[in-house]
């Protein structure tokens, strides 16, 4: 093989994949992802419900995936992926912190205490949903055997009351610890099981340990944006069904790359945390 090549065939494929390094490259948040049979360890650092659509793609090839913001019945420019019949997604995102991490090629741990995007879609939204609700009845059990005088004092005058003062309140998976596992094939890659462990003292985290700015990370973009991106993600690949929205908007140059998840982390196992995260007191009310 040779170091030049000639003719111009491949040239603008060679400059998509040079544009593609360098959306990889750029400094977006990773997005947390369970393997299959798998069990991680994280704690949400925030509980605000942020939702959006989204569309999202995969490309066989690479093993990675794209998401690219929904922007239909925003005014404005028309969602070209919604134009192609491509169904969005509804999202539900917070912010963890990852204490299991991932194993690299090599064999080592890494990321643990890394901040990642959690995305939540369909059946797993559902079931972190019905968890909330299990955290609420379980704190306010806790709370009514410990405290019943201080709830009393407070206008509650029964678990009952308890759990609902503390889903009024809302709050309830920030600082949580969670056990999330993913054991179908064709679940949601941030996993289909979801336990609360327990709180973490606020204390335990550092300055830095702040959820993500979503308004900015999940910006619409421009269409012509949109198709510059799917164009470098897919690049030969192009998905035949995709293949009508390339000559629909002239591809401009790249301003500032949406979103690519990466399908690389392989599995960790439990246990191995280098992290301890020192669990909350129940010294206070939280309403
Ligand atoms: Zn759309």
């Amino acid at each position: 093989m040779s170091f030049f090549k000639t003719g111009f065939e491949d040239y603008e494929n060679e400059l998509l994949k040079q544009d593609q390094d360098q959306l990889n490259a750029q400094n977006k948040p990773f997005t947390f992802r369970v393997q299959v049979n798998e069990t991680k360890e994280v704690i949400i650092l925030d509980d605000t419900g942020f939702r959006y659509y989204e569309h999202a793609f995969y490309n066989q090839i690479t093993k990675q995936g794209i998401s690219i913001t929904c922007k239909d019945g925003l005014g404005g420019e028309e969602c070209l992926l919604c134009k192609s019949q491509i169904k969005p997604a509804p999202i539900l995102v917070s912010t963890i912190k990852d204490m299991s991490g991932y194993m690299d090629n090599m064999g080592q741990r890494k990321g643990v205490g890394n901040r990642l995007l959690f995305k939540v879609k369909r059946t797993a939204a559902k079931r972190l949903y019905n968890e909330r609700i299990k955290i609420a009845e379980r704190r306010a059990n806790d709370l009514w055997t410990k405290q019943t005088e201080a709830c009393k004092a407070k206008g509650c005058n029964s678990v009952e009351d308890v759990k609902t003062q503390l889903l009024k309140k809302g709050g309830l998976l920030k600082y949580a610890k969670m056990r999330i596992s993913r054991y179908g094939e064709k679940s949601e890659n941030c996993g289909d099981d979801f336990s609360f462990v327990d709180y973490v003292r606020p204390e335990f985290f550092k300055p830095e340990d702040v959820p993500f700015n979503y308004e900015k990370e999940f910006a619409p973009l421009s269409n012509q944006q949109i198709i510059y991106d799917l164009k470098a993600f897919f690049g030969n690949d192009f998905p035949p069904n995709l293949a009508g929205l390339l000559g629909s908007v002239q591809a401009g140059p790249i301003q500032n790359g949406s979103g690519i998840d990466f399908q690389s982390r392989t599995g960790s196992v439990l246990g191995t945390q280098t992290h301890e995260a020192p669990s909350l007191s129940d010294d206070d009310l939280p309403f």
